[in-house]
């Protein structure tokens, strides 16, 4: 069986190399460098910047430890050069995949030409035509940018723009308070640059759990980054010295740079979509059925270019169950529980349903929650900011969870799980969570959907 795959995202080189663990002869055509946004420009740069912010943060609170670092500062130059140099460290280990497990990598940018045929226009010149059996999309997503912003690259920027800047500026307008506007903006807060973002909807992160939010926004409000939720922008004009902005409230705003974080849109230049039929939605994404084949018999297509949450994880979920499918398994529920991530400090981890969402569908739900402050580990590490909160159906399933405080990225690994295998507060409860680590919370949170955790402080006392 061959296989070619346009682009290497998450989506495209997770799938290349299952396809080839299962025998298939797999060309990946890729026009920039392999790991697409998620590597380059998206997930990896920007926690790695937010790993150095974390330690500047640590370090300015160090006395509280006991410990005296008098000299603490940081280098935006330097925090990129060790971003860099990891980012092309993990490059070049997912070259080494391909090598090792045969995948054949053809750097150039790849158009569809009938449902079995690729044409790549190569980066160093020339043509190559790739035929193949099947043929799997995993082109991704670009940053919206609406003409209103004018967009240049310089003064009005992107993520990936602004993860290349060796000098914070002064001020920055970040418009969207969604993921990427909340840890870029507290980011460059940290950095030195005086924040000020604005959100259309009436919460920073409207997707997610009201308290959530709220937590959020006073630890932003704490560290100075001035925030105007429901807050839309009607002009925006460039000059010089830099960017100024009118709200549709008849205020204004002068910055040194503006970031625009106000979402992605799926990317299909030169597929040609049209002319081979396959249907897109009003959205320009492609429209896909559970085994995540297009309206062409044979074409796949994963990741952010499809109608499913852009998110590295589910880039690679889809990646991994599209090479089973073109391979003759028969996979679906690449959807079941995925898991939401914010690393923001204090971090944000949701899955399933919020509060807001199970209302909304009329489920009768009952909810448990934890303060990390009651923790031992959380007093330990100095981080007691946040709470767990679980959501269970009337039959104590677990729905949903949202985590805001330390490590909630990774702690809500064990709450995926659970909402993934369906599993009850009681039944997660039941495990022996050990001591003293921040995944008591989470024990602690369960017990307390029964009313019955040792721990929390009651209402009144
Ligand atoms: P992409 O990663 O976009 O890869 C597509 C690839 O296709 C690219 O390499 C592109 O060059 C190539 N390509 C496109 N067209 C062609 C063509 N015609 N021929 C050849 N090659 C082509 N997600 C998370 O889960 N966690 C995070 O923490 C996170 N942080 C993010 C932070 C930022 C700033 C951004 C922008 C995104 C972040 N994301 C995060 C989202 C994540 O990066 C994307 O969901 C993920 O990269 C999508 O994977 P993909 O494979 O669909 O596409």
């Amino acid at each position: 069986m061959k296989i070619t795959i346009i682009g290497a995202g998450p989506g495209g080189y997770e799938a290349a190399i299952m396809a080839a663990k299962l025998g298939a002869e797999v060309t990946v055509v890729e026009k920039n460098k392999v790991g697409g946004t998620c590597l380059n420009v998206g997930c990896i740069p920007t926690k790695a910047l937010l790993a150095s912010a974390d330690i500047l943060t640590t370090s300015l609170e160090a006395e509280k430890f006991g410990v005296f670092n008098e000299h603490t500062s940081a280098d935006l130059k330097q925090i990129n050069e060790r971003k860099d140099k990891l980012v092309s460290g993990l490059v070049k280990g997912i070259e080494f995949l391909f090598e090792s497990n045969g995948v054949n990598l053809v750097r150039g940018t790849g158009h569809l030409i009938n449902p079995k045929t690729v044409s790549v226009e190569l980066s160093d010149g020339g043509l190559e035509t790739l035929v193949s059996d099947k043929i799997l999309l995993a082109t991704g997503s670009v940053p919206i940018c609406p003409e209103l912003f004018h967009y240049d690259g310089v003064r009005v920027i992107t993520s990936t723009e602004a993860l290349a800047l060796n000098k914070p500026p002064k001020s920055m307008i970040v418009v969207g308070g969604g993921v990427i506007g909340c840890e870029l903006g507290q980011f460059f807060s940290r950095m030195g640059t005086q924040i000020t973002l604005v959100e259309m909807a009436p919460q920073l992160l409207p997707f997610e759990d009201d308290d959530v939010a709220k937590q959020l926004l006073r630890q932003f409000k704490r560290e100075k980054i001035k925030v105007m939720t429901g807050s839309s922008i009607s002009d925006v004009s460039v000059t010089d010295s830099g960017v100024e902005v009118t709200l549709e409230n008849g205020k204004s705003i002068a910055t040194e740079m503006m970031l625009l974080a106000i979402g992605r849109s799926s990317y299909a230049s030169g597929l040609n979509l049209e002319k081979l039929g396959i249907k897109v939605d009003t959205k320009g994404q492609l429209v896909v059925d559970d085994h995540l084949e297009t309206s062409v018999p044979g074409i796949y297509a994963v990741g952010d270019l499809i109608n499913t949450p852009y998110l590295a994880h589910v880039a690679s979920k889809e990646g991994i169950i599209a090479a089973e499918n073109m391979l003759g398994h028969n996979k679906s529920g690449a959807h079941k529980a995925i898991p939401r991530c914010v690393y923001t400090d204090p971090q944000v981890a949701a899955v399933g349903l919020t509060e807001k969402e199970a209302e909304q569908k009329g489920i009768i739900y009952k909810t448990g929650s934890f303060d990390f402050r009651s923790l031992g580990k959380a007093q330990i590490i100095g981080k007691i900011q946040g709470q767990v909160k679980i959501i269970v159906n009337q039959e104590d399933i677990i729905i949903g969870a949202s985590i805001i405080g330390p490590e909630a990225t990774d702690l809500l690994a064990e709450l995926t799980m659970a909402v993934h295998l369906g599993l009850t507060a009681e039944a997660l409860g039941d495990v022996i969570h050990p001591h003293p680590t921040l995944s008591e919370a989470i024990m602690e949170a369960l017990h307390d959907v029964h009313e019955k955790s040792i721990n929390k402080a009651p209402l009144r006392f």
